[in-house]
């Protein structure tokens, strides 16, 4: 584990340096107070630190007081190393953001013990840290696709179109649905069906562009948002994303699954900026209808009906 000693005084330095390398830490020496908090403030720097109270610029409270003041992403665990040994100092040291107060010259092995107090601590914070990242995960992905999830994907759209209205920029959506699913599952039980899921999740995450985003908005409906796609490349793009669903089979244990999917698309245009994300998605979900009713594994632009030059009775059904 790396730790920084910063001491002004050559022989303190190097004293400390071969008690902590005999104990195994990388050193990272320093001599003055402004090069210790230059290399506790960047992102690779150590976690742990030996701090002389007395030196030139900055002394050692003060260089307490910066980390503190600059490092709000991860904590660095701060020894004050000193002389000076009143209640008082004491005090000042602690209240400057040291955690620990160690007078010199050290004794080697009650070095050794508070070091590894402050390992214990930075070993909690790494555990807490890591248990907030997975359920911030766990928050904002779905567990079976390893998708977006509702309301992240919804909130990534939001977003994206805030920043497409600021840029005068497109964007568009394509709300996809996959195909007579029940029947996959009433035919193969609910184990293939789920494994379709996670199959089609990932056709459509290869099928786009750094920048877009899929998400699964629940059962078999997924979201996709292309970034910067306007209406004149909206089908094009639209029909990629169906195609790379639908152009393999899916082999699954003894299975061999024909599976596609139908995509209602619709843009949302960055100079307008005025329909809202509830509007947006209603324009996709009346799409996807149209493109279930004309025989599903198919794209349909909102806007661009053909519904109605067809008669009623020639149109599958949506449901
Ligand atoms: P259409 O082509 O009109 O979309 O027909 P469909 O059968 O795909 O649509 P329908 O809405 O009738 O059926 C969707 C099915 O998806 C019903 C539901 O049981 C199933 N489903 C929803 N979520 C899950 C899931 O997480 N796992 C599995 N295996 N099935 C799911
Ligand atoms: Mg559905
Ligand atoms: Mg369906």
């Amino acid at each position: 584990m790396k730790i920084l000693v910063a001491d002004d005084d050559p022989v303190s330095r190097r004293l400390m340096q071969s008690i902590l390398q005999r104990n195994g830490y990388e050193v990272v020496l320093t001599e003055d107070g402004l090069s210790a908090c230059r290399a506790l403030t960047n992102a690779h720097s150590p976690r742990l630190a030996l701090i002389d109270w007395m030196m030139p610029e900055l002394d050692g409270p003060s260089v307490c007081r910066e980390v503190r003041r600059c490092r709000k992403d991860s904590y660095v665990y701060i020894a004050l190393l000193t002389a000076k040994q009143s209640h008082a100092d004491i005090v000042e040291g602690l209240e400057a953001g040291a955690d620990d107060y160690l007078t010199k010259p050290c004794h080697p092995a009650e070095l050794k013990a508070r070091l590894l107090t402050g390992r214990r601590i930075l070993g909690y914070e790494d555990r807490l840290v890591k248990s907030r990242e997975d359920m911030r995960y766990r928050a904002t992905h779905d567990s079976l696709t390893q998708l977006a999830n509702r309301a992240s994907i919804l909130s990534n759209l939001r977003q994206a179109m805030e920043t497409a209205a600021q840029r005068k920029c497109d964007l568009s959506v394509l709300l996809c649905d996959i195909d007579r699913f029940k029947s996959i599952n009433d035919r193969y039980g609910h184990l293939v069906g789920d494994a379709v899921l996670g199959e089609v999740a990932q056709r459509l995450s290869r099928s786009i562009r750094r920048g877009d985003m899929v998400g699964r908005l629940g059962g078999e409906e997924f979201l996709v948002v292309l970034d910067g796609c306007g209406a004149g490349d909206l089908k094009s793009c639209a029909e990629q994303v169906c195609t790379a669903v639908s152009r393999t089979q899916i082999c699954l244990l003894e299975h061999v699954l024909d599976v596609s999917v139908s995509i209602g698309a619709t843009t949302f245009q960055g100079w307008r900026g005025d329909i809202p994300l509830e509007q947006l998605l209603r324009q996709a979900d009346e799409a996807l209808y149209e493109a279930k009713a004309l025989g599903r594994n198919r794209v349909s632009v909102w806007g661009s009906s053909l519904l109605s030059s067809i008669p009623a009775c020639a149109l599958d059904s949506p449901n």
